[in-house]
């Protein structure tokens, strides 16, 4: 398409779920400006980079050029903020602009944020600053790179309107693509609304576009629970893997189809602790790094909870016996799920290391190991292959008393690892938090996106070692001090 109006949109959401669907537009932003343009995944949606970079492209890209027929809609969920009921929470900052069909035909959500005030804004602003979106941005487009399942981003327009937080700052907008934005708490809305019909449609909505195979089940709610906490428990285990902390894991934010989504306070480990919190506003460490199984299985409860009502077919509504024995056998299923997917990329981690109860032992103490010592989780892995290969010292450098790592290693090197394996699944390049905010601050601050530019290109081949770019590996200088996130 050269044109807004060549673009489909579809409005399947909309059609489908009008109960969950409030018909909106995006705020006019006074001095559009493109900050950053995913080509790759613009051509992936069949839509011309080369257009999108045009005056009409970025308004497209900023919601104001809609494509006709398209209907843009702010989309309604209920949420456990922190562990608290919300009723109403929904999008009060973003828009669903529409559904497109990508290379592989796969339905994918565009979608907006930072597009100004909707019904649900709730007394906020409805916008969004620039640092905030350009980190969605890197880190999105990192965990793609590192195989993660998550939502992408496809372009940042800089509104040219000041958006006020504790200061004045930039304002932007998001064009974000997703399997879809369904997230446990569109479910909890539905069976809040008491309106069973709208559950039953949200469920076979959300098989339609996820979860195929569940369509012909004899209790398709059942099939859908299933799917979601096998993709959970699948996607957190990534996460843990690489050292991922999402930060703000409320149920608005852990979606049905099993992508990472919603990049606010989120960081990546730099020194190894369980304990690891990074958001400003996660006072109890309720969102720490270690936290994020249990959250997780947590917040598949609430979205068994959400589907009682549909889990024993034909019983009697009163009695929900059935129902919660049903949800509690597929909820079992989620630590199994996820214990043997951490287990099988650890093993990973480590060479090819057997499944067996000595690796177990050699694992436990790793951890304990890397804890005591406070060790760069990213180098250490990476640091290894080198030790498999035959020198040890890059790995033993990390220890500042290197004879529990001496006794360590060579427990492990007994194992034989492999590691060109290792090098496949332990990345070099992730965006380190220092990185981060230093390419956010010349974005924001000066206007200057080569910090930004050549982050991402770093972080797009997180594997491959490349020369000249030794900064990239460095853990944080002591001086950047304990990072904390603002969302
Ligand atoms: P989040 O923590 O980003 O997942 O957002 C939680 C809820 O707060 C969602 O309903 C958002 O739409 C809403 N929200 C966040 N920031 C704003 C804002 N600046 N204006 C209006 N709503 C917001
Ligand atoms: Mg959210
Ligand atoms: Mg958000």
């Amino acid at each position: 398409p050269t044109a807004a109006a060549e673009i489909t949109l579809s409005h399947r959401f909309a059609d489908e779920l009008p109960e969950l669907a409030v018909e909106w537009r995006a705020v006019e932003p006074p001095a559009p400006r493109l900050l950053a343009l995913n080509d790759a995944l613009a051509a992936d949606l069949g839509l011309d980079p080369a257009f999108l970079r045009t005056p009409e492209g970025v308004a497209f890209l900023a919601g104001t050029a809609v494509p006709g027929g398209a209907r843009p809609v702010a989309q309604a969920y209920a949420g456990h903020q922190f562990g608290a009921f919300n009723p109403r929470l929904g999008d009060g900052r973003a828009l669903l602009l529409g559904e497109v069909a990508d290379r592989e035909g796969a339905l994918r959500d565009i979608h907006l944020k930072g597009s100004g005030p909707t019904p649900f804004s709730r007394g906020g602003d409805g916008l969004a600053a620039v640092g905030p979106m350009l980190r969605e941005y890197v880190v999105s487009e990192a965990m793609h790179a590192l195989g993660i399942p998550t939502t992408r981003a496809l372009a940042v327009v800089a509104t040219g309107r000041i958006v006020r937080r504790e200061s004045d700052l930039p304002g932007a907008v998001l064009a974000r693509v997703a399997a879809s934005h369904l997230r446990v708490g569109t479910f909890v809305l539905a069976r809040a609304s008491g309106d069973i019909a709208l559950l039953e449609r949200l469920v076979d909505h959300a098989i339609a576009r996820h979860y195929p195979h569940a369509a012909g089940a004899e209790n398709r709610a059942l099939a859908l629970l299933d799917a979601v906490i096998d993709a959970q428990a699948r996607l957190i285990a990534r996460w843990m893997l690489v050292g991922f902390v999402h930060g703000v894991m409320n149920t608005d934010n852990a979606t049905i189809s099993g992508e990472t989504i919603d990049y606010g306070p989120c960081a990546f480990l730099d020194t190894f602790d369980v304990g690891a919190v990074f958001s400003s506003i996660d006072q109890q460490g309720r969102y720490a790094y270690g936290a994020q199984p249990a959250i997780g299985e947590w917040n598949l409860a609430r979205f068994a909870e959400a589907l009682l009502p549909l889990l024993a077919e034909g019983a009697d509504p009163a009695n929900m016996d059935d129902a919660v024995a049903a949800a509690q056998q597929s909820l079992a299923a989620y630590r199994e799920t996820y214990n043997a997917a951490w287990a099988e990329g650890m093993h990973a981690k480590l060479g090819g290391t057997p499944d067996d109860e000595q690796t177990a032992a050699l694992v436990n103490d790793m951890f304990d190991m890397l804890a005591m010592a406070r060790v760069d989780y990213t180098s250490f892995f990476r640091r290894l292959a080198t030790a498999a290969r035959g020198d040890r010292d890059p790995a033993r450098a990390l220890f500042a008393d290197p004879a529990p790592f001496d006794l360590w290693v060579a427990r492990w090197l007994a194992l034989d690892p492999d590691p060109d394996l290792m090098d496949r699944v332990n990345p070099l390049y992730i965006p380190r938090n220092h990185l981060v905010e230093e390419a956010l601050a010349a974005a924001s601050d000066d206007g200057d996106l080569a910090p930004l530019d050549e982050l991402v290109g770093v972080i797009r081949a997180p594997f491959t070692a490349r020369p000249g770019l030794t900064r990239y590996e460095q853990p944080a200088p002591e001086a950047f001090g304990p990072y904390v996130t603002y969302c």
